[in-house]
C-alpha cells in the first residue's frame, strides 16, 4: 500500500517539474511514506529521519516531509523533537502537496495535514509506477473493522472505494503502458463496496479487460471471503488461485479478543471449501504471537490450525502494542521472551508445511509469468506461478513477461525450481 501511495505522491510532485533521483544528499525534497502497523517499522522510520537531519546540515534549503501512517500519529512528537522535519502529510491529504510545496517556498515554515477524509480515494489520478511487470491499483482505502490490535482505522480512516469504472480504465492504462500483471490493493480489500457493488462484481470487470495476463489481490479479511468471490475466481482464467487468508490466532478466545468476527472453526471450514472449489489455490496468512492474555493453551490452538491447513506461506508477528488501540489497554501483556519463544515455533512449523506444499509440485507442469532474471544466476528467470510461488529456471528463448510452461524439478525452501517445457522435447 506504502509502494502504491508513494506513485501517488511521485505522480502529483512530477506534474510540478520534480524528479526522482538516486542519491538523497542531493535531493531538493525528501519524503519519507511511513508505516504505522508495528513498532519495528516506526524505529525504522524514526533512524531515516536521523539520517536526513545529517543530510539537511550540509544542504539547510532541502525540504523533509513525513508522509502517511506516522504523520497522523506522530505529528507532535516530530514537530517538537524533530525541527527538521518541514511538511507532515497524512495519507489523505497528498492532493495539497502542490499548494504546501508553494507555501513553503514563500514562508519556509512548517505545514501539516492530517485530518483524514470520508471520500479521498485519489479516482482521478494516475500513479507513476516504475517498469515493470506488475501495476498496483488501490482499489479502497481505510478499514471499519477496528480489530482491537490493529493502528490502520485510526491511522488510515473510514472504509471508502473508488468507482469501478475509475478502477477499469486504471488498468486499461496500465494494460497499455505494458504491464501484465495488476494486483487490486486494500487495507480490507474485499469489503470493496461502491454503490452497492461488491468486490466479486468488480473482480469480474477487472478479469474481462483485454490484455491483462494476471489478476491478483490483497489483503482480503476471511469475514468477506464470499462463495460468490470463489465462484468469480474459478471462472475466469486470469484471476490468480491465490488467497491471503489472515488468521492472527487460532484460538476462539483470543479471536474474540481482538474482534477478528470469526471462530476457528469457520476459518478451518473456509480454507477448505477455497480448495475444493479452486484445487490449486495457494493460501497464505497472517500470525500473531503474544496477544495479550495468549495462555499456552491459546498459543497451541493456533499451531493445532497451522497443522490442519498446512499453509503455504505465513507472515508472522509478535504481537507490538500500538498506542490508541483497544489491546494496548488490556492488563495481561505477554512477556517478551515468551513472544520469541512462540515466533520462533511458528515460523519453523511453516516452513516445514512450505516445503510440504512445494513438493506436492514436484514433476508438475506450472504457467509462469517471467517476472525478471534471477539475482543469483543471471542465465535463470524468476517467475511466479498462479498460486503465488516463486520458480527459478532456464531462458530459453522466452522474454520478460512471457508466460511459459515450466516443468517442476525441485523444491528447495520457499523457492521452486524447473525447467522450460517443450512439447517437442518431451516427445
Ligand atoms: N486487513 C488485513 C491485514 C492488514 S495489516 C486483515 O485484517 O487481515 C497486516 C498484518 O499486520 C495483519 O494481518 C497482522 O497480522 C499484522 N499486525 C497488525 N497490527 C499488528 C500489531 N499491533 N502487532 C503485530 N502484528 C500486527
Ligand atoms: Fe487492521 Fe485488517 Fe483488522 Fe482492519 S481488518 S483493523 S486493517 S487487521
Amino acid at each position: 500500500m506504502n509502494v502504491s501511495d508513494s506513485e501517488l505522491v511521485e505522480s502529483l510532485l512530477r506534474k510540478e517539474g520534480y524528479k526522482p533521483i538516486e542519491n538523497p544528499d542531493n535531493a531538493d525534497l525528501l519524503f519519507v511514506n511511513t508505516c504505522s502497523i508495528r513498532e519495528h517499522a516506526e524505529d525504522k522510520v524514526h533512524s531515516l529521519l536521523g539520517r536526513y537531519n545529517i543530510l539537511k546540515r550540509n544542504k539547510p534549503s532541502m525540504v523533509i516531509g513525513v508522509l502517511g501512517c506516522m504523520a497522523q500519529s506522530l505529528k507532535h512528537d516530530i514537530l517538537e523533537n524533530k525541527p527538521y522535519v518541514d511538511i507532515v502529510l497524512g495519507p489523505d491529504s497528498y492532493k495539497k502537496l502542490p499548494e504546501i510545496l508553494n507555501r513553503h517556498k514563500s514562508d519556509n515554515r512548517s505545514m501539516v495535514d492530517t485530518k483524514l477524509s470520508r471520500f479521498e480515494v485519489y479516482d482521478d489520478l494516475f500513479p507513476s509506477r516504475k517498469e515493470g511487470v506488475n501495476a498496483w491499483i488501490t482499489i479502497m482505502r481505510g478499514c471499519d473493522k477496528f480489530c482491537t490490535f490493529c493502528i490502520v482505522p485510526f491511522t488510515r480512516g473510514r472504509e471508502r472505494s473508488r468507482s469501478i469504472h475509475g478502477i477499469v480504465s486504471e488498468v486499461k492504462n496500465a494494460i497499455s503502458s505494458g504491464y501484465s500483471e495488476v494486483t487490486l490493493l486494500g487495507q480490507n480489500v474485499n469489503s470493496y463496496d461502491y454503490e452497492n457493488r461488491n468486490f466479486s462484481v468488480l473482480l469480474k470487470n477487472v478479469a474481462q479487460v483485454e490484455g491483462l495476463k494476471r489478476l491478483r489481490y490483497t489483503s482480503p479479511h476471511p469475514q468477506d471471503i464470499s462463495m460468490e468471490l470463489l465462484d468469480v475466481m474459478g471462472k475466469y482464467d486470469n484471476i490468480c488461485n491465490s488467497i491471503h487468508l489472515p488468521l492472527q490466532s487460532g484460538s476462539d478466545r483470543i479471536l474474540k479478543r481482538m474482534n477478528r468476527t470469526y471462530s476457528r472453526e469457520h476459518f478451518i471450514n473456509l480454507a477448505d471449501t477455497i480448495r475444493t472449489k479452486l484445487p490449486n489455490a495457494g493460501i497464505s496468512t497472517d500470525i500473531i504471537v503474544g496477544f495479550p492474555g495468549e495462555t499456552e493453551e491459546d498459543f497451541l490452538d493456533t499451531i493445532n490450525v497451522m497443522e490442519e491447513v498446512k499453509f503455504d506461506s505465513a507472515f508472522t508477528f509478535k504481537y507490538s502494542p500500538r498506542k490508541g488501540t483497544k489491546a494496548v489497554e488490556y492488563e495481561d501483556h505477554i512477556d517478551e521472551k515468551v513472544k520469541q519463544r512462540r515466533l520462533e515455533a511458528v515460523i519453523s512449523l511453516q516452513k516445514t508445511h512450505t516445503i510440504h506444499r512445494n513438493e506436492n509440485y514436484i514433476g508438475k507442469i506450472e504457467n509462469i509469468l517471467i517476472e525478471k532474471e534471477s539475482k543469483r544466476n543471471p542465465l535463470k528467470w524468476l517467475g511466479r506461478t498462479d498460486s503465488n510461488k516463486w520458480v527459478v529456471f532456464n531462458k530459453d528463448n522466452s522474454k520478460v513477461k512471457d508466460i511459459v510452461p515450466v516443468l517442476i524439478t525441485q523444491a528447495k525452501d520457499i523457492t521452486l525450481h524447473g525447467k522450460i517445457f517443450s512439447k517437442a522435447k518431451a516427445a
